[in-house]
Order: structure tokens, then C-alpha cells, then sequence
């Protein structure tokens, strides 16, 4: 029986990402990772996931893999003229998932993970403290025992299948994909774009591997769009195409190079994606809308903080509570933002798409709202009120607010969750710490010691840190709008 302190199950984003991490950092890892599907899907990732390339490690070895730079999205979207949308900041990555996925956990053996390629996971289950893992590899059915597993199989969900996930939710989606080739595709303006179009019944779009080669894909709704199987598929796929415009267009003089094919791409999400020794990370905790086209920037985001998480738990039992909070917490607010996002996205197609498809994938879920906003703050009635009083006064006079306190929530720092003071008032009591990167803890500490606000500016520079004078005037106003300071 293998023994490590955490079993990985899944190999794609999520998995490789959090056993390189958790390699890196000193944890015996395994990374159970099945057998790269036949079917690879191109996906498209926006710029900003350099960032976490960067955070992980790998970047060099994904630039240096010879995928399409994306510079931008060409887009045909609801009642809108076509347009071009060059990214604003850098290039993003167009890929063929199958070597991504590769190179990643290439990345993870490097760093130290133990992968064991080419095995299925059959069952995981809690003994006492610890995860005991069943697997079939080529060397016959193996166990694998951890402290902590992380349940990162995408769709699937070997964990998070077991009580973890929510009934499916209204809007059903099937991916139908076909790869198309054309040489003259390489000059075309948009010739590394991601082409993106909605359609009544659903929306098309399309992913260059090369100047010459495009998946293209519809997603429809398979109880409202008859999906058949096997031959019948390529004429159905052809004819929805057929209602497209830029799309249309595009495959105009292409060849249709292997059999499309089709998959699952209905969103899903769980109650709980955490619990004793375990995470549900990526795709296994839920999956977002493709319209919103984040889906490995989370799951790479969602990997990061469950090996911070795990690295955290392994060393300080008494944070693992703190520390799977948080994590429930990120997962559950990334989902919702991410969704409201495409929600949002279809309702600017439902405008000019009266239809079933698009009425059910505008419902919009309530982001959970942790951090001091500056912009809302900004915008927040009390907050102006209270600059303007500060200004007026010749002296400030300020007092704790009756409903001020002090909670303690947790926060990564570097690869550790820490426990870190919040304040939390009537206003605001899930608690918040730092607005505009401003302390707001050490403003309250200080505000009532001086009258001036220039003195209690010098005073917060000397104590705490050197910050502008109008992101300081923002969060002071914050603390007497949110009545955390008050006018003695
Ligand atoms: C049609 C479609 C288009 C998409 N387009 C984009 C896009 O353009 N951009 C984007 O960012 N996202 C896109 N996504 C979403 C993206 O694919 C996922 O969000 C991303 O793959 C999540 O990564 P993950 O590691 O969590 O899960 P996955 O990538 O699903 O990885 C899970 C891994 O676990 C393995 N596994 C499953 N069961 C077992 C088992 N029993 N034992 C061992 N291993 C197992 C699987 O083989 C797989 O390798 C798209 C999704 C779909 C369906």
C-alpha cells in the first residue's frame, strides 16, 4: 500500500496544479491521474491566467509549448454588430487540452509528486484520520492511504458524487464539437481569435490549434434540440451551424477533418466542498457555464488555495477549520461570481434570442460579498456624508463604534492559512481588514488619539504603512459611514 500525506485523484488543471504545489513545498503526494481522453477538446484561456502560470511555476514550459497566442475574441453576440475584442493586456492561450494537461503534470512529477499514470480511481473512504484510496493501474488494483485527499476528477466527482453535489440545476448543455481545417484561415485579421456567436437555440464558437486548424463547437440544449448519436450527428451539427452568421461563415470552405462528437457541459455545484481530510477542487466542486470561458483560470485558482489549504492542516490541525472555511467560502464566491458573470452574458443574447435556451441561463446567483469594495464604498451615501463631516469639523473627535469588534477570519499568506484580526460591525459583519490596502484595524486603533486627520495620517504612516492620502481619506470616511468610528 502507498502512503503519502495527500492522494491527488485526477489529473487535469486542478490535480497537477495542487500535487505540483504540494510537491514544491515538501508534501509526499500522489497524483492518480486516468488516461488522457482520445477526444481532446482546444480551450481557450484568457491573459490573465498568466498569473497563475507564474504562481505555479510553469509558464516557461507553457510559452514554450508552441500554442496559439490568442490576441483577442471576435464576437457575434445577441442583437450587437460583429466585433473584434483585441485583448487588452497580453496574450491569452489557445490549447489543445490534452498536451496542457501533459505538460502539467509532467510539471508536478518534476517538482516531486508521484503520479501514477494511466489508473482509475474506484473508491475513496475515511478510516479514522486517514483517506484510504482504491485504484486500478496497470499493476492491478492498488491502495493509497493520506491524511488528506483531494477530490479534483472534473465531472466525474469520485468524492464529490458520494452526498456531495446539488440536484442538476435548470439549464442542461451539450457540447457537440467538429474540427475543421482551412490553410487560408492564416490571414485572416482574427486569425488567432476565439470566435464566439449566438444563435436562437444556442452559440457556436471556435478555438485555432494552429493557423490552419479549428475546433468548432455548438452547445445546445439537449431537451429542447434533438442531439442524435453517431452518423446522424454530423448533419445535425451541420445544420445548426448552418444558423449561424460568423461561424457559418468561417466553416464556409473548411473540411470537416474527423466525426464531431459531443459532451456534457451542464452546470453543476456542490452544498459542501470540503470536509474532514478532504477538498472538492475544479470541475469536482462545480462547473461553471462555458460561456464565461474561465473554467481552468478557477480550477487552477481553486487548486492553489486547496494545497495552501492541505499544506496548512498538515501541519496545524487547530487551523483546519479556519482553513476549510475559507476555502468553502473562496469556492462558493468564485462560483457565483463566475455564473452571475455568464448569466449576464446571456441575457445580452436573450434580447434578441426569444427562446427557451436563453431564458434558462439568465438567472443570476447573489455573489457572496466578503471584501470592503473600494468602488462600493465610494458610491455608499453614509461614506460621502462622513468625508464631508471630516472635512467640516474643525476637530474630529473620534470614538469606537457601539457595534465595533474584533473576529478573528482566516487569510492565506504565501503557501499558510493564518488566522488574521477583522473588524465587524452592524454594517459589516462578516468582517474586513484592509480597504484599498489600507489597515483599518490600526485606523481605529490610532483615531481616537488625534484630533487632526493630517496628525492621524503621519501617525497610521509611522505605525503601520506609507499609503496615498486619498486611499486613506477613503477608508477613514469608510469606518464613520460604517459607524466602526463615530463622532464622540
Ligand atoms: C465543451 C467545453 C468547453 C470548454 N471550454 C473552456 C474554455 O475555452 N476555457 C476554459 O477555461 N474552460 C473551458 N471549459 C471548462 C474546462 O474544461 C474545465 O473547467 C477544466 O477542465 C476544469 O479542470 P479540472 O482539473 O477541475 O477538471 P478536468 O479537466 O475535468 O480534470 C479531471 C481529471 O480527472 C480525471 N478523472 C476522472 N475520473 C477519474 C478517476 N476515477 N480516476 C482517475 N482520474 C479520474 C479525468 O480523466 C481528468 O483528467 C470547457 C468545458 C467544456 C465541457
Amino acid at each position: 500500500m502507498l502512503s503519502a500525506d495527500v492522494v491527488v485523484i485526477g489529473g487535469g488543471p486542478a490535480g497537477a496544479a495542487a500535487a505540483r504545489l504540494l510537491a514544491q513545498w515538501d508534501r509526499s503526494v500522489v497524483l492518480i491521474a486516468r488516461a488522457a481522453s482520445k477526444r481532446s477538446i482546444a480551450e481557450s484561456l484568457p491573459p490573465s491566467c498568466t498569473k497563475l502560470l507564474d504562481a505555479l511555476g510553469v509558464r516557461s514550459v507553457i510559452d514554450a509549448a508552441g500554442f496559439v497566442r490568442a490576441l483577442g475574441n471576435t464576437v457575434q453576440w445577441g442583437r450587437e454588430d460583429r466585433r473584434s475584442e483585441p485583448f487588452a493586456g497580453g496574450a491569452g492561450y489557445q490549447v489543445d487540452r490534452a498536451r496542457f494537461d501533459e505538460l502539467l503534470g509532467d510539471s508536478a512529477q518534476a517538482a516531486g509528486a508521484f503520479v501514477v499514470r494511466g489508473a482509475t480511481v474506484r473508491g475513496a473512504k475515511r478510516h479514522g484520520d486517514s483517506w484510504v484510496v482504491n485504484y486500478d493501474s496497470n499493476d492491478g488494483p492498488t491502495t493509497c492511504q493520506a491524511r488528506w485527499v483531494l477530490d479534483c476528477s472534473g465531472r466525474a466527482g469520485v468524492v464529490a458524487r458520494g452526498g456531495y453535489r446539488r440536484p442538476e440545476q435548470a439549464a442542461r448543455t451539450t457540447a457537440v464539437v467538429g474540427v475543421w481545417e482551412n490553410d487560408a484561415w492564416a490571414d485572416d485579421a482574427y486569425a488567432t481569435h476565439t470566435l464566439v456567436e449566438s444563435y436562437d437555440d444556442g452559440w457556436a464558437w471556435s478555438v485555432p490549434v494552429s493557423l490552419s486548424r479549428r475546433y468548432v463547437t455548438v452547445m445546445l440544449d439537449p431537451r429542447q434540440t434533438d442531439v442524435p448519436t453517431r452518423d446522424a450527428l454530423d448533419r445535425a451539427y451541420r445544420a445548426e451551424l448552418s444558423r449561424t452568421r460568423l461561424i457559418a461563415e468561417l466553416v464556409r470552405d473548411a473540411t470537416l477533418v474527423e466525426p464531431c462528437w459531443g459532451c456534457d457541459a451542464s452546470p453543476y455545484r456542490s452544498h459542501r466542498v470540503s470536509d474532514d481530510g478532504l477538498l472538492l477542487v475544479g470541475d469536482a466542486a462545480s462547473f461553471i457555464d462555458p460561456l464565461s470561458s474561465f473554467g481552468v483560470k478557477k480550477a487552477l485558482a481553486s487548486a492553489w488555495l486547496a494545497a495552501v489549504v492541505a499544506n496548512t492542516a498538515l501541519d496545524e490541525r487547530s487551523l483546519a477549520g479556519a482553513a476549510r472555511d475559507l476555502f468553502e467560502e473562496r469556492e462558493h464566491g468564485m462560483y457565483a461570481e463566475l455564473q452571475t458573470q455568464a448569466a449576464r452574458i446571456a441575457q445580452d443574447a436573450s434580447g434578441a434570442h426569444d427562446s427557451a435556451f436563453w431564458h434558462a441561463r439568465t438567472e443570476e446567483i447573489a455573489a457572496a460579498d466578503f471584501e470592503l469594495d473600494a468602488a462600493v464604498v465610494r458610491g455608499d451615501h453614509r461614506v460621502r456624508d462622513a468625508f464631508e463631516e471630516l472635512k467640516r469639523r474643525p476637530a474630529m473627535h473620534l470614538r469606537i463604534g457601539d457595534s465595533l469588534r474584533v473576529v478573528e477570519r482566516a487569510v492565506v499568506r504565501g503557501n499558510r492559512v493564518i488566522l488574521e484580526q477583522h473588524l465587524a460591525s452592524a454594517a459589516i459583519p462578516q468582517g474586513v481588514r484592509y480597504c484599498r490596502n489600507v489597515d483599518l484595524l490600526a485606523i481605529t486603533r490610532l483615531a481616537p488619539h488625534h484630533e487632526q486627520v493630517p496628525d492621524l495620517y503621519d501617525a497610521y504612516s509611522r505605525a503601520a504603512s506609507v499609503v496615498p492620502l486619498p486611499d486613506f481619506l477613503g477608508a477613514l470616511s469608510a469606518l464613520v459611514g460604517l459607524e466602526m468610528l463615530s463622532f464622540a
